[in-house]
């Protein structure tokens, strides 16, 4: 797996992970950056957040990744392997601020999940948000229905380029996020069914996302596309009456 951060007139979006952060400490010159701004807490983009408040560079940070970043929890071994762990970022930083860009609450693939909007240049950084159309696994407590009204509201705003944290510069930005609630919809619509049937969620998981991910395994079921449709049915406000599985 890759994941990208952006330099943009002077502003960094996201720092990247552990793994990375002695190749990082050589790109972080105080006098280049006039600061950094954070989409969320996950360790791939907040993951050098306490290099940068040790080189006196602003940061924006969406307050509820507050907590994680001042006292990381402990990953699980993937996501150790895959990105490393993140050294806790001593509070409190130096707030970046600016009338260029603002970082926009887009929740769903996190509580904390926000993107960055350059008005000036109308380009959109998505951090975690889109990944690709049809992205099926979800780690737990991921809000499917929450990205699909973020992807709504970030449509709204029209952007004429969108960057997204794994998939880089995304071509046609408006159909690309119309796609992805297309296929989200239809998925919870076919989810809601099988649910409404009867299905139980291995049931569920087999006949609308075609069993578990290799990923789903290798993680142990921390990202899988059970939480995907777990996701989905446990935030259902009528579930049906409880019948044998
Ligand atoms: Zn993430």
């Amino acid at each position: 797996m890759s994941v990208a951060a952006f330099l943009v007139r002077g502003v960094l979006v996201d720092s990247g992970f552990p793994n990375v952060s002695h190749e990082f400490r050589q790109f972080v010159d105080p006098s280049r950056l006039r600061g950094a701004m954070i989409t969320h807490s996950h360790e791939d983009h907040a993951g050098n957040v306490a290099l940068l408040a040790e080189r006196g560079v602003p940061v924006s940070l969406p307050a509820l990744s507050r907590g994680v970043t001042e006292r990381p929890a402990p990953l699980a071994l993937y996501r150790r392997w895959t990105w490393g762990s993140p050294d806790p970022t001593a509070f409190p930083l130096t707030t970046f601020t600016s009338d260029e860009f603002e970082l926009l609450p887009a929740p769903g693939h996190s509580r904390d999940h926000h993107v960055v909007w350059d008005k000036a240049e109308g380009t959109l950084f998505g951090g975690d948000l889109f990944i690709g159309v049809k992205v099926r696994v979800a780690h737990p407590g991921e809000d499917i229905r929450g990205t699909v009204a973020s992807l709504r509201r970030v449509a709204e705003l029209g952007p004429a380029r969108f960057f997204d944290a794994h998939r880089g510069l995304v071509a046609r930005p408006m159909d690309s996020l119309q796609a992805k609630v297309q296929w989200i919809e239809d998925t919870i619509g076919a989810i809601e069914d099988r649910h409404r049937a009867g299905a139980n969620e291995s049931q569920i998981l087999r006949d609308v996302l075609g069993g578990e991910a290799l990923l789903g395994l290798a993680s142990g079921g921390d990202y899988s596309r059970r939480n995907f449709v777990r996701s989905i049915v446990s935030s259902l406000v009528d579930p049906r009456p409880s019948v044998g599985a």
